[in-house]
Parts: structure tokens; C-alpha cells; sequence
């Protein structure tokens, strides 16, 4: 299960941010996750619980915002939506597509004491 390797090193982030912030408490860690990516949410949740114990981040809750997959589609020269990887283009049917967004993996926001 890769997504503990992945809670661990967000983490990480959270701990490095409370040093050089100041902060004591985190009370939500908000996470952008691409739809196109290979982090199961329901894994994520259950791994942040895990390893936020003894941390900074201990009763931290985690709020998931699932960035939807959008690619280029070289053919209709214009962005196209995609649920999901090497999907064909929704409007041509062709497979000439550079994905855009849909794989992130980020803190977009800490909310703390
Ligand atoms: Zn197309």
C-alpha cells in the first residue's frame, strides 16, 4: 500500500510547515488529489490516521479535493476532460492526448491553531 509511504512524507511537509510557521496544532490538512492518479482516497484517509498519531498532527482531520483529469487533445486542438488515463478523446475518439492536470498530489491548505 504505497499510499502510507505517500501519508508519511505529507506529513513530513506538515511538520517542516509547523516549524517554520509556528504553529502547534493542525486541525485539517485539505489535499489535492488527481483523479487520474493512483491514490486510492479511502487508502489515503485511513494511512493519514495511522501515521498522524504522535505528530503535530494528531486528530488532524483530512479533507480530500479530487482535482479531475484534463488533457490536451492534439487532434481538436483544445482541452478535453478525461476520467480516466490513456482514455480517448470525449469528442474525437482519438488517442493523440498529453494529460494537463488529474495527477497532483498536494497540500493546497493547513488549517491550524
Ligand atoms: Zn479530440
Amino acid at each position: 500500500m504505497h499510499e502510507m509511504s505517500l501519508a508519511e512524507s505529507m506529513i513530513e511537509i506538515v511538520e517542516a510547515e509547523a516549524a517554520s510557521q509556528g504553529f502547534s496544532k493542525v486541525r485539517t490538512v485539505v489535499l489535492e488529489l488527481g483523479a487520474l492518479g493512483h491514490v486510492d482516497p479511502q487508502a489515503m484517509l485511513f494511512c493519514f490516521d495511522a501515521v498522524c498519531r504522535g505528530t503535530i498532527a494528531e486528530g488532524a482531520g483530512l479533507e480530500i479535493v479530487t482535482v479531475p483529469g484534463t488533457a490536451w487533445c492534439m487532434d481538436c486542438g483544445k482541452p478535453v476532460a478525461i476520467a480516466a488515463r490513456y482514455d480517448p478523446c470525449p469528442d474525437c475518439g482519438g488517442h493523440q492526448l498529453q494529460m494537463t492536470a488529474g495527477t497532483e498530489l498536494r497540500i493546497r491548505e493547513l488549517v491550524v491553531d
